[in-house]
């Protein structure tokens, strides 16, 4: 019998590490692909604190057209079956890169975001943090406590992540029995190393990854395939 069918059925600790790759096939853009463009800039142009500080309306305008697409996107087979296998089991955390919350959308509990929430936003004088949906946002939104200016609560490049959620994203990782890393190209640092760290613990990894990564050279074993392909087929 396949060895990931039978862990997944001694309902041990698992945890999952999962990338842009997941919410592909709900509709949200990876940043690697052609179609994660906007008006010919680079993800990497825009998701930086110089770029909001240099020119803020532009840095808020790239995420509303995001927020605009995420929006009315729904959850796929692959978050719905994170959610089945939480549901089996005793031990389980779901760190993830993405921003969309489609994991909670899903209904997955235990949930860490490292790289933030789109629907959230932070007060760049106060720093409070509040919940925001509006779509689209007023640019450029402020705060209601202090007049400041907001910024989307999201880690940007060359940002720190969050340390409490960081440390319980490294703690997960290094107390498990099987990790999952699925659709991460493993190039943003310090989330690939959550891999590594499973894997130098002695969790048995499984990479889900239409192509291989980095990340494969690490794992017990890489399945090429679509996300929710995969998933789906562990589960039944
Ligand atoms: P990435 O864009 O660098 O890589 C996506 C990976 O997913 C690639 O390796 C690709 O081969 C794989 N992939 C694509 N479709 C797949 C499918 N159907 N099944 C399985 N794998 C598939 O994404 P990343 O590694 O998450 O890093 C990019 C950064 O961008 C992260 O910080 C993340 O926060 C952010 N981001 C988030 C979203 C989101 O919230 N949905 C979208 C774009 C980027
Ligand atoms: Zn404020």
């Amino acid at each position: 019998m396949d060895i990931i069918k039978l862990k997944l059925q001694a309902k041990q600790s698992i945890t999952v590490l999962t990338g842009a790759g997941i919410s592909a096939e709900s509709g949200v853009p990876t940043f690697r692909g052609s179609d994660g463009l906007w008006k010919n800039f680079q993800p990497e142009q825009l998701a930086t604190l110089e770029a909001f500080q240099a020119d803020p309306c532009l840095v808020w305008e790239w995420y509303d057209w995001r927020r605009k697409l995420i929006e009315p996107i729904k959850p796929n087979p692959a978050h719905y079956a994170l959610v089945e296998i939480e549901a089996q089991t005793e031990q389980f955390t779901l760190i993830t890169q993405n921003i969309d919350g489609l994991h909670h959308k899903a209904g997955s509990q235990n949930v860490l975001e490292i790289h933030g929430n789109i629907w959230k936003v932070q007060c760049t004088k106060c720093q409070c943090l509040s919940h925001n949906s509006e779509v689209p946002i007023q640019i450029l939104p402020t705060c209601r406590q202090c007049g400041g200016l907001l910024r989307p609560k999201v880690v940007w490049f060359g940002e720190t992540l969050p340390a409490k959620e960081l440390e319980a994203a490294q703690f997960a990782a290094t107390h498990c029995s099987l990790m999952f890393i699925i659709g991460t190209s493993g190039l943003v640092q310090p989330a690939a190393s959550l891999g590594v760290a499973g894997k130098q613990a002695g969790a048995y990894v499984v990479e889900i990854n239409i192509e291989q990564t980095p990340l494969s050279n690490i794992a017990d074993e890489t399945r090429i395939g679509k996300a929710s392909d995969i998933l789906t087929d562990l589960l039944s």
